[in-house]
């Protein structure tokens, strides 16, 4: 059994977006944070290899994109997918232009497509134009953007602005046609010597349709959207089974923690539920400076409670509290100090038999991830939207299993922390 999918995502999040699909698709779907070192497991249906190559030089992300394909390519994939996001987001230079041509070279194909569009987020595509919910591109939020600011919602201007080769558009008017359609103007357009066609899409239907049509597409390049279409192509060629339940993770079991260093307005809620059922220990910036025993408090603390419930150990604070212990550290040293003590805490409480964490806050998470050696995420079922539950792939083999959840700062309902036990277990 090999991969089917093969899928780069220009960042982390927009990987968990894909994966994410993915498995609602029914593929069995594993994230790996960065090209993996390892093989990975061998039922697994498709890989998305996180990458940061979004806003880094157009040479490093060719080159990072590269080594992912051939990874990818090892792991036998019979597809590739480089995904991006559904705003296009890139420079002058690149990089969604500069990867897509080198990723088509690498492959021996002189075709794919560019289909950012995600319409159940607003995100549509008409005549090449890309909207925003009522708006253009470049009347939207995201001409204002720090890094990669899109002023121009012409998306075969600006692909086309990236690449050597030929950017084209594959009209509404075709896409509206339906599968065999599409097909044929692929077929023309690459006769006519376009090599990246930007294609129309205004409905999940139209996704469905698009998707059908790329099924002998050696290499994709999208947004999260055109994921949809996809897994049918593998259903219908026999290699995917239409039954497959995709969200199935090994049981993890273990003890239950909650670690939060988000001061989002959603998890401040959070907290607060869980505190009023659960034990909680506070970490404050202040407090780090101070002591340097803090952590092991926290953990001598733990451990004559852990085996009774959940605990929860938690940063999040509000902003006026935020903003003293900024204003005395500094903002970086306040952050480095609570993420530093976040991701001890974690590393000790597995050590006490924790199998079931949930981290919130983007940065926290990310601390946390790089502490407990974590080179990738088998995705299973969601919690609430955009979070899942997922099991931790480390390089240590046989360590016991973790089940963890990364909690964004503003997503998930109040009681967050308190149900998500249960669709852990439901899926076991
Ligand atoms: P979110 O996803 O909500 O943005 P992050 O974890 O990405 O959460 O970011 C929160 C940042 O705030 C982290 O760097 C964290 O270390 C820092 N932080 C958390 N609690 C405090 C606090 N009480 N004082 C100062 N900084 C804090």
């Amino acid at each position: 059994m090999t991969v089917l999918l093969g899928c780069i995502a220009d960042d982390f999040t927009g990987a968990t977006d894909l994966a994410g699909m993915l498995v609602k698709a029914g593929m069995r779907t594993v994230q790996m944070i960065g090209i993996p070192q390892e093989p990975i497991g061998n039922d697994v249906d498709a890989v998305v290899i996180a990458l940061k190559s979004r806003t880094v030089p157009t040479a490093a992300a060719v080159a990072e994109s590269l080594a992912a394909l051939r990874w990818l390519q090892q792991a036998g994939c019979r597809q590739f997918y480089f995904k991006y996001c559904s705003t296009f987001d890139s420079t002058a230079k690149g990089n969604i232009g500069p990867v897509a041509e080198a990723l088509l070279s690498a492959l021996g194909s002189a075709f794919t497509i560019a289909c950012p569009a995600f319409p159940a987020n607003g995100r549509t595509i008409y005549k090449g134009h890309l909207f925003v919910g009522d708006l253009l591109l470049s009347d939207s939020g995201m001409r204002h953007h720090p890094l990669t600011p899109m002023t121009d919602a012409n998306l075969v201007r600006v692909l086309q602005a990236q690449i050597r080769g030929k950017a084209g558009l594959l009209d509404y008017a075709v896409v509206r046609q339906g599968e065999a359609a599409i097909r044929a103007r692929f077929k023309a357009l690459e006769a006519e010597g376009c090599n990246i066609a930007v294609v129309d899409a205004l409905s999940n239907n139209d996704l469905m349709s698009i998707g059908a049509a790329c099924a002998d597409m050696p290499l994709v390049t999208a947004g999260s959207g055109i994921a949809l279409g996809l897994p049918q192509n593998f259903r219908r060629a026999g290699v995917l089974a239409d039954d497959r339940v995709a969200d199935v993770l090994p049981p993890t079991g273990g003890l239950r923690a909650v670690i939060s260093g988000s001061c989002s307005l959603a998890t401040q809620g959070q907290v607060a539920a869980m505190q009023a059922v659960h034990p909680s220990f506070r970490i404050d910036p202040l407090e780090l400076a101070r002591d340097s025993s803090r952590v092991s408090a926290a953990l001598d603390w733990s451990a004559s409670r852990i085996h009774d419930g959940p605990l929860l150990f938690y940063a999040t604070a509000t902003p006026e509290s935020v903003k003293t212990a900024q204003a005395q550290l500094g903002t970086a040293q306040a952050g480095r100090l609570v993420e530093e003590a976040l991701a001890a805490i974690a590393r000790g409480l597995l050590a006490q038999g924790v199998g079931q964490l949930i981290v919130a806050g983007g940065e926290t998470s990310g601390a946390v991830v790089s502490a407990l050696g974590i080179t990738g995420l088998r995705i299973g079922p969601e919690i609430d939207p955009g979070v899942p539950w997922t099991v931790a792939i480390t390089r240590e083999s046989g360590e016991r299993p973790l089940a963890l959840a990364l909690k964004s700062g503003n997503f998930g309902t109040p009681d967050f922390f308190l149900k998500a036990w249960s669709r852990l277990s439901e899926s076991l």
